[in-house]
């Protein structure tokens, strides 16, 4: 059994196809590996969507509404993925996780502004305003040499 803290990582940031368009953010963070016992995790996968799926935004945070490019609500699928990965922080211990930017369910400091034109916002996606909430550490992919 490993004794390296784990790591709750986007599994697309580990290679994983799993993004809205079937493809990933595979990026290199094998040095991690020295400290790291890596959990890969998709929400919106864990959530129910499907892959590939069509691109989803926050419409608006209060009350959350999360629909997709077709215009249907997808909010549900996004609270559950967010559900799940706290459940396994809360099993597994984690205390850390390291997020793909700018998503609606990993963004930590960024998100799409709602309008589906590619326009940036601050804002938080939906797994990481909960871990959040519950104490766990969010990293991005910038951020990696804090982790
Ligand atoms: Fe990657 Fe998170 Fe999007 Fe899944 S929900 S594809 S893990 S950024």
């Amino acid at each position: 059994m490993s004794t390296k803290e784990k790591l709750l990582v986007s599994a697309c940031l580990l290679g994983a196809n799993v993004k809205y368009n079937g493809k990933n953010n595979l990026i290199n963070i094998s040095k991690l590996k020295e400290k790291y016992e890596f959990i890969p995790f998709c929400p919106e996968v864990e959530g129910g969507l499907p892959t590939p799926r069509p691109p989803s935004e926050i419409v608006s945070n209060n009350p959350l509404r999360i629909i997709n490019i077709s215009k249907v609500d997808v909010t549900r699928y996004f609270l559950k993925g967010a559900k799940k990965a706290l459940n396994i922080c809360k099993n597994l211990n984690i205390k850390k996780a390291l997020l793909k930017e700018n998503s609606p369910s990993c963004g930590k400091n960024f998100i799409y502004d709602g309008s589906f034109s590619k326009t940036l916002k601050a804002g938080q996606g939906v797994t990481v305003a909960l871990l959040i909430k519950n104490s766990i550490k969010i990293f991005n992919e910038n951020e990696i040499c804090y982790l």
